[in-house]
């Protein structure tokens, strides 16, 4: 019964809703057992990022290459910047029956959603949305215009919340995570549709 392939897991979510500080969280605890697919971005990288843990960054050009090479599973523009996962590590991985995790925004998701149905699709939400207001301008890394069309775009992407199978609400990162591994748990019982 090892013939099964990984389950993947995709996490949504407004930005500054907690949503990498749940994975890092999920990742942590050796008992999980999924891969962490590192996206490419062409934005800047933020201080404390590291390249190829946080993201592959990459200049427009050598994105648009890769959109080209049909290397990307999904891309999204968000921001200002793209936004994509490289193909064929998620497929390898799931081909060798270990679950993969990806952190993206809502269209992207969506892309995922039609190019692999039996994934597993998360919604993260914060409590409301002055929380989320507070966490973007306490990480400090955005000005007020970027701050403000991030709160434009969450406002956007709560709306989509309806598009997925799982909501859950980051009051405590703790919390939050105990959720996703309940979900994720669950999904592995799934009796296979035939
Ligand atoms: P940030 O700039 O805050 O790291 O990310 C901005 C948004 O892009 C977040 O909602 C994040 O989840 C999303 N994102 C990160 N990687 C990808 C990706 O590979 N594809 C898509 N569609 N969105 C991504």
């Amino acid at each position: 019964m090892s013939l099964a392939k990984g389950m993947l897991i995709v996490l949504s979510g407004p930005s500054g809703v907690g949503k990498g500080t749940v994975r890092q969280a999920m990742l942590k605890d050796a008992t999980n057992k999924f891969k962490y697919s590192v996206s490419m971005t062409t934005r800047q990288m933020r201080p404390g990022e590291k390249n190829g843990v946080d993201y592959f960054f990459c200049s427009k050009d050598e994105f648009e290459e890769q959109i080209r090479q049909g290397e990307m599973l999904e891309y999204a523009r968000y921001v200002d910047n793209y936004y994509g996962t490289p193909l064929r590590y998620v497929q390898e991985t799931l081909d060798a029956g270990t679950d993969v995790f990806l952190e993206i925004e809502v269209n992207g998701a969506m892309q995922v959603r039609e190019k692999m149905p039996n994934g597993v699709f998360i919604f993260l939400t914060p409590p409301d949305l002055s929380s989320l207001r507070n966490r973007i301008t306490h990480r400090g890394s955005e000005d007020t215009t970027t701050i403000d069309k991030r709160m434009e775009k969450a406002r956007q992407e709560i709306k989509m919340m309806s598009n997925y199978d799982y909501a859950v609400v980051n009051d405590e990162v703790p919390r939050a995570v105990k959720r996703i591994e309940q979900i994720v748990n669950s999904e592995h019982l799934r009796v296979p549709r035939v």
